[in-house]
């Protein structure tokens, strides 16, 4: 895999690593840095992720980000934590593998800019404003829900930004942190591009022409972030690629064909989603399944330039916009 290059704009490994007490340099889960370090150049989004709808998720953040701190130390031979794209443009000169860091879910945060500043200087890029319940900034696409027999299921989406929710955007692009809009309620996406200042990205997100997931992106969402200068991530978890929740390597094909016909030749991205999931599609074991998804893309002769794009430089060139 040494010609293939591999961006990743989602992985929820570090927190679920943290929790089954393995490492990231080799382990049982989705990716590693041993099987992704196959990619050259290969770039790697480690999200923070802790549930908001537990308790002490603040706590639980820090633990995750202090474990992800810890492990990218003790593979300091391998990887560099990287905080801008010229950073990212050095980890690969010197054949190391780029890590960048995302909060999923602002609530870990307080929904707090002053927290939001403290965790940037600790490396910090990309933050979603909300996951799956609405928060102080935003309402959620997804709301789980328990009904009054204690199942849990998907509620109405959320409402749109709180003036809190404004305020945290505006002070995250002027960080210089990403604002992430998977997860977030159609109405509270708009809103944002109305005050966006900087490209959004929606770093785990499908096709909802294809698949009417409320976690995936209309046309007109998806054109808005392209004509922005945003980048779209393509989504591997199977309940986004197909309605029926079993998808097979053609449904990732036809979910990037689609963003492609609307334009999207330099916003298609890759975002798998990789142990945020039990679900990937038929055929893929992990982060060494992007290799045969390359090899398809080519079948599809969409030549080897536009494919590369996809698979590294649209999102590399956003972070150099974005950050
Ligand atoms: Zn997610």
């Amino acid at each position: 895999m040494q010609n293939i290059p591999l961006f990743d704009a989602h992985c929820d490994t570090a927190s679920k690593a943290l929790a089954k007490s393995q490492g990231l340099r080799r382990n049982a889960l989705h990716t590693d840095l041993t099987r992704g370090g196959a990619y050259a150049p290969y770039a790697q989004v480690f999200a923070v992720f802790a549930d908001g709808g537990l308790p002490d998720v603040t706590g639980r953040c820090e633990a995750i980000l202090s474990f992800l701190e810890a492990e990218l130390a003790k593979n300091a031979d391998i990887v560099a934590l990287c905080g801008s794209a010229e950073e990212i443009q050095n980890a690969a000169a010197a054949k190391k593998i780029a890590a960048l860091i995302s909060v999923e879910g602002a609530e870990q945060l307080g929904c707090s800019t002053a927290r939001l500043a403290e965790v940037y200087r600790r490396g910090v890029r990309i933050v979603n404003p909300c996951w799956n319940h609405n928060n102080a900034l935003c309402g959620a696409a997804i709301v789980w829900r328990q009904d009054s027999a204690g199942a849990w299921g998907i509620g109405s989406p959320g409402g749109g930004l709180t003036a809190q929710g404004r305020e945290f955007i505006r002070a995250a692009q002027g960080l210089g942190v990403a604002v992430d809009v998977s997860h977030m309620s159609e109405a509270a996406f708009w809103d944002a591009c109305e005050i966006a200042q900087k490209p959004l990205l929606a770093s785990h997100s499908n096709s909802k022409a294809l698949c009417g997931h409320p976690r995936n992106l209309t046309d007109a969402q998806f054109c808005a972030i392209a004509e922005m200068g945003g980048a779209v991530g393509i989504n591997l978890v199977a309940d986004f690629l197909e309605e029926s929740g079993a998808a097979d390597p053609g449904a990732v094909l036809r979910h990037i064909g689609h963003f492609l016909s609307l334009s999207g030749e330099k916003t298609v991205c890759l975002g798998g989603d990789l142990d945020g999931t039990n679900q990937l599609p038929r055929g893929f074991g992990g982060v060494e399944s992007y290799a045969a998804l390359y090899e398809l893309l080519l079948e599809e002769d969409y030549g080897e330039g536009l494919v590369r794009d996809i698979f590294y430089n649209n999102l590399l060139s956003y972070f150099e916009r974005a950050l």
